[in-house]
């Protein structure tokens, strides 16, 4: 006798998103959430809620309640060089602390069993039993048909699945929240701003500035490491914040002491995802490599999760082997194996001013990058607006890359 056919491990954006679409098919009393975290709790984020987002929310049926900025700007910074972007649609800024929650209520008003500040303690699969137990941390022991890994960045059942893959070098983010300095309320009005600036100083990615509801400021900087990069790539959590220090000072921000950084690891195409009676979810699959972004990821990966534990309720095969394939193949899955080649271009170890020239001084590449971000687009669908862009940066380079060292 199981206790529930699935037990979701992390009430996050994934695990919400999973737990939600699985309920809408399995109806009532066959799906409990645990969350070690009560809500509201902390989550390190820019929080910014792209079109991708926005219709993810909108086909589960969930709305976006709390307080937001939004933002119909993006200006990428490089030194001297400043470019606006214009979103067809604004980004909006939300607090994690008070979107999570928000979420998590809307899907116990659904009828979600969420048991929140009860977390995953350990689990074991008996595949002779076709089942999965789970130790709480609060002493339950409960079985289930299947385990959902929703249990973000850090995740014991990706442990599990993926593990060569959780050994490779994550990804490090830092975030804060500070008081707006006065002098820089105009210019990130309505405005985010990613900043390459420090790539001329070594860190492999960017630092960004977004608005934060009650005109507070949301700063934080992502950097990539990989096997591939060379040790002086790779940066410590301090020399990371060093740089990340730098950085805002050059717009008056001062970074409060005590600053953390947080590990993530990066979607590989074709890694581990599932594992019989397991299925991971969100960060827990694996983050955008390009931008550390995942809130939209989470929210569009739920429902692919849902659908592949629906079927295997239905058919008794629980080794999800088309579940990998089934990423790979929908928006979510494309998009993040673009970005994942795209980020070894950008943050790799030799050619990243070769990448950064092209992304600051394109257009075309930028107002479709900006599509993406609104929703409208698809870039993995976009290869030949792609290959014509690489085609105009075989001629442009040089200048560009003059434009470059001047700025
Ligand atoms: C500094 C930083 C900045 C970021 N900025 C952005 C951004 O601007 N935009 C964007 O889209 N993404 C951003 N991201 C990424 C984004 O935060 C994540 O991709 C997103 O939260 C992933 O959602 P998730 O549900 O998979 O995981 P999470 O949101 O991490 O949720 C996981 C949940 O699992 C719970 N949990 C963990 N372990 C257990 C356990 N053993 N048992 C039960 N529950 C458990 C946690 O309490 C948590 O509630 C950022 C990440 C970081 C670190």
């Amino acid at each position: 006798m199981i206790d529930r056919d699935v037990i979701i491990a992390g009430a996050g954006p994934a695990g919400v998103a999973t737990a939600v679409a699985l309920a809408a098919r399995l109806g009532p009393g066959r799906v409990l959430c645990l969350d070690k975290a009560r809500f509201p709790r902390d989550k390190p984020c820019g929080g910014g809620l792209t079109g991708h987002a926005h219709a993810a929310l909108a086909a589960l049926g969930l709305k976006v309640r709390v307080p937001r900025v939004p933002c119909e700007t993006g200006r990428i910074v490089y030194r001297s060089r400043r470019q606006d972007v214009v979103l067809e649609r604004p980004v909006d800024i939300v607090r994690r602390r008070e979107f999570d929650a928000d979420l998590v209520e809307q899907a116990r008003a659904r009828g979600v069993e969420i048991a929140a500040g009860e977390g995953m303690a350990a689990f074991h699969v008996d595949a002779a039993a076709g089942q999965v137990s789970v130790q709480t941390t609060r002493g339950r022991g409960l079985t289930a048909r299947v385990l959902v890994g929703a249990d973000g960045a850090g995740s014991k059942v990706r442990k599990a699945v993926a593990a060569d893959d959780h050994r490779r070098p994550p990804l490090r983010l830092f975030q804060a929240e500070v008081d707006m300095p006065p002098g820089l309320a105009g210019e990130v009005a309505g405005r985010m701003i990613y900043d390459f600036s420090l790539m001329a100083r070594g860190l492999r990615g960017y630092l960004w500035l977004f608005p934060a509801p009650g005109g507070r400021l949301n700063v934080g900087a992502m950097h990539t490491t990989d096997n591939g990069i060379p040790a002086p790539i790779k940066k410590s959590g301090a020399e990371i914040e060093a740089l990340l220090r730098e950085g805002l000072a050059a717009y008056g921000v001062t970074l409060p002491n005590g600053a953390r950084g947080w590990p993530a690891w990066r979607f590989r195409s074709g890694a581990r995802m599932a594992a019989p009676h397991l299925v991971c979810v969100g960060d827990a699959a694996g983050i955008d490599a390009l931008t550390g972004e995942g809130i939209a990821v989470g929210l569009e990966h739920g429902p692919i999760a849902a659908d592949a534990v629906a079927r295997a309720l239905e058919s008794g095969d629980f080794r999800f082997v088309d579940y990998g394939p089934a990423v790979a193949r929908a928006v979510v899955g494309r998009e993040l194996a673009l970005d994942a080649r795209l980020a070894a271009m950008l943050y790799g170890p030799r050619s990243a001013s070769l990448w950064l020239s092209l992304i600051l001084f394109d257009r075309r590449v930028q107002k479709l990058y900006a599509a993406r971000v609104s929703g409208s687009e698809v870039l993995a669908d976009r290869g030949g607006a792609l290959l014509g862009a690489l085609l105009r940066h075989a001629v442009a380079a040089p200048a560009r890359l003059a434009r470059l060292r001047a700025a």
